[in-house]
């Protein structure tokens, strides 16, 4: 990776070594713009993008027009025309809508990608706002779950793109279900247990993710794809890189810095999901051979040496022959071993999800009203007995705020909502 110049200091070819950066380099010395690839041609007509820009619907979207919203996009010559279509026919999951899915559904719907399936099991709280993009103070004091919060902020920019809210948790026995209709996964959770069972869907199913992580004012990310089905001929073919379990066999033990013991900058998350969407995008049009084959990471805050960004590369370029994923496909993140029913969330707050089945909120106000503060809309019900808080979502689902006691957290699950 060339070390980007100090920005007090002059750009010249010689300090700025790849193609990229003399031909970035050279736009700022010369005002001329660097030559992009194009991305493939769709085979589709010229004239208009599909669906959404002939659109007669009365929505907003009906008065603005594709061409007129994404024509700085279409400018672009790594996307034009052809790479809008694509972008337009594409459908792009997102794991997580905190911080990082936040950002990252933000560009997606911005830049036109068609369809967004937007998964998370938690709601908007007034800490989310200072980096959670898509979540404003309603939000927060209403504690709407954060895939709809999502999902009603995107439409009021983007009416011409469907989204798909799932308020829920990703585990083995919904992953196929949730995920199967995307073309990629983006990974924003905020936890290893669900970016190793990710994994170990994306390897099995031959679907391309993108690991996203940001702490503090640290932020990474890493492309995973795998080797195509050959069974798929829809699947644009590219040579496998290293999947997560290549880089990291196992997961981090023992405890692990969270943005709620480490804090986090709003400028880190963002860094993360811009250079993930971005890669994102290369893939969706087509170009995946523009994609870095690398885990890249930057601390934003710490100089490095001369003052210049601290950032590593590490190449991911070739799956590990000896991965117990991609190399061995042992699936056993997929297969739900060693998977606990209650699971820390940070933030001084513990998620019950071991209960699977429908609740009645009005019966349920009724029979909690004499023991606390009870409120409930469509999707959760806020239980306030202090100094625990009790979220409860329509699938039986659990988020006990107050305690890290798992122990404790579980029997008050048992008292108030049942066994
Ligand atoms: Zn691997």
């Amino acid at each position: 990776m060339p070390k980007l110049p100090h920005p007090s200091a002059r750009p010249t070819l010689r300090t700025v070594p790849s193609l990229y950066y003399e031909q970035a380099a050279f736009f700022v010395l010369s005002n001329s713009p660097p030559v992009y690839p194009m991305p493939p041609s769709t085979n589709l007509p010229e004239s208009a993008l599909p669906e959404a820009s002939t659109s007669t619907q009365t929505s907003p979207a009906s008065r603005i027009t594709d061409q007129d919203r994404y024509s700085r996009q279409i400018l672009f010559p790594g996307i034009g025309l052809s790479g809008q279509q694509l972008l337009a026919s594409s459908h792009v999951a997102i794991i997580g809508c905190g911080a990082t899915g936040a950002a990252a559904a933000s560009l997606l719907a911005r830049a036109g990608v068609g369809t967004l399936t937007l998964i998370d099991r938690d709601f908007v709280e007034p800490s989310n706002l200072q980096r959670q993009i898509l979540f404003d103070e309603s939000d927060a004091l209403q504690s709407l779950p954060k895939a709809e919060a999502a999902r009603r902020k995107i439409a009021l920019f983007n009416s011409s793109i469907a989204v798909i809210p799932h308020i829920a948790d990703l585990v083995p026995a919904n992953i196929h279900q949730l995920l199967a209709p995307a073309h990629l996964v983006l990974d924003a959770t905020d936890n290893f247990e669900t970016r190793y069972l990710l994994n170990d869907y994306a390897v099995q199913q031959s679907k391309p993710w993108i690991y996203a992580a940001a702490i503090g004012a640290y932020a990474a990310t890493m492309n995973i794809l795998p080797q195509p089905d050959p069974a798929n001929s829809l699947q644009v073919a590219y040579s496998p890189t290293a999947c997560l379990a290549c880089i990291f066999p196992k997961p981090p033990s023992g405890p692990v810095e969270t943005c709620d013991t480490a804090g986090i900058l709003s400028t880190a998350v963002n860094l993360a999901a811009s250079l993930q969407v971005t890669e994102a995008l290369k893939l969706l049009t087509g170009q995946s051979h523009l994609m870095r084959r690398t885990l890249l990471s930057f601390d934003l805050w710490n100089p490095e040496g001369q003052a210049t960004l601290a950032h590593s590369e590490i190449n991911t370029a070739s799956p590990h022959p000896d991965c117990t994923v991609c190399g061995q496909r042992l699936f056993t993140h997929l297969a739900g071993e060693g998977r606990p029913h209650i699971t820390l969330c940070g933030r001084n707050s513990v998620q019950i999800h071991e209960h699977h089945r429908p609740v009645d909120f009005a019966a349920m106000r009724a029979r909690l009203a004499p023991h606390g503060v009870v409120r409930f809309n469509d999707l959760l019900l806020r239980f306030e007995r202090p100094p625990h808080t009790l979220t409860l979502f329509s699938d039986g689902r659990a988020i006990i705020q107050g305690t890290t006691d798992v122990t404790l957290a579980r029997s008050l699950y048992a008292r108030f909502i049942g066994s």
